[in-house]
């Protein structure tokens, strides 16, 4: 059973005025076949968190352990960390220019497979996929991102995770700016990856909206750059209710 532990994480972002402590100790486990909710404030660090352990070179890990199955990530280079069954779904996916989806798909499964896969199977496999995603075929043929619409942004996310079947999913603000149908179509995604019970999901959001459709097992608060609380499921319900006031009173979000 993979198992993504984070202990005491602190990661620091350079502005122009030097350098600024975002994350300030965080511990997490999650593990293969559980999902996770994060749910904080704005600019209380979520998005740091999913680009620290994705690897991106402007977070600067300044202590602080994250490891998968044993084995150090904060060592990987962002493709072994992909290899390793770490996938993150960016909250602003980039465009690549140039790069079809098709090739962009096929390219990032045969990295993390180790291996090309069988076209006939993939191809079925790829439009089966995006069928389910209420996605047009035609889609396969632009380029990643480019003029793409939120939603379709969030659903080309999902069909990667559909397809690369992770071990440890980040999901950050998968729910943002998405139509209610969207939302829904998505968090179906999810939740047929998660029912395999082989992936483990950490889902980031600033909404509970999302967790009608997704089910947590465990739900954590962030804030000020750490977990401030966890508990079930009922811990979203209470922040449905009464919000995220609680946890900031000491202007705590900056
Ligand atoms: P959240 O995802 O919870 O909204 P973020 O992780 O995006 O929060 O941001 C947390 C804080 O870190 C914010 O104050 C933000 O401005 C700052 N921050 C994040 N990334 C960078 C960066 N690359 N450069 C400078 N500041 C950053
Ligand atoms: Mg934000
Ligand atoms: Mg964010």
């Amino acid at each position: 059973m993979a198992t993504l532990e984070i202990r005491d994480l602190h990661v620091s972002v350079e502005a122009d005025n030097g350098s600024r402590e975002i994350l300030k100790g965080v511990d997490l486990t999650v593990k293969q076949g559980e999902t996770h909710a994060i749910m904080g404030p704005n600019g209380s660090g979520k998005s740091t968190l999913a680009y620290s352990l994705a690897g991106h070179p402007k977070y600067q890990i300044t202590s602080g352990q994250v490891t998968l199955d044993g084995e150090d990530v904060l060592e990987m280079s962002v493709d072994e960390r992909a290899r390793a069954g770490l996938f993150l779904a960016m909250q602003y996916p980039v465009e690549i220019p140039g790069v079809s989806v098709s090739n962009f798909l096929r390219t990032s499964a045969t990295a993390t497979r180790g291996e090309a896969p069988k076209l006939r199977t993939w191809v079925k496999e790829v439009r089966e996929t995006m069928e389910r995603l209420h996605m047009d075929p035609a889609f396969a043929e632009r380029n990643v991102n480019e003029g793409f619409s939120g939603g379709e942004k969030k659903r080309h996310e999902i069909l990667q995770l559909e397809l690369l079947k992770p071990k440890i999913a980040v999901l950050d603000e998968t729910d943002s700016g998405l139509d209610v149908d969207a939302l829904r179509v998505v968090s179906e995604g999810v939740n047929r990856v998660r029912e395999s019970g082989e992936v483990g999901t950490l889902l980031i959001t600033h909404y509970t909206r999302i967790l009608r459709y997704i089910k947590p097992d465990h739900v954590h608060v962030f804030a000020n750059g750490r977990i401030a609380e966890s508990g079930g499921p009922e811990l979203a319900d209470k922040l449905e209710a009464e919000g995220y006031e609680a946890y900031t009173k000491d202007g705590a979000t900056q």
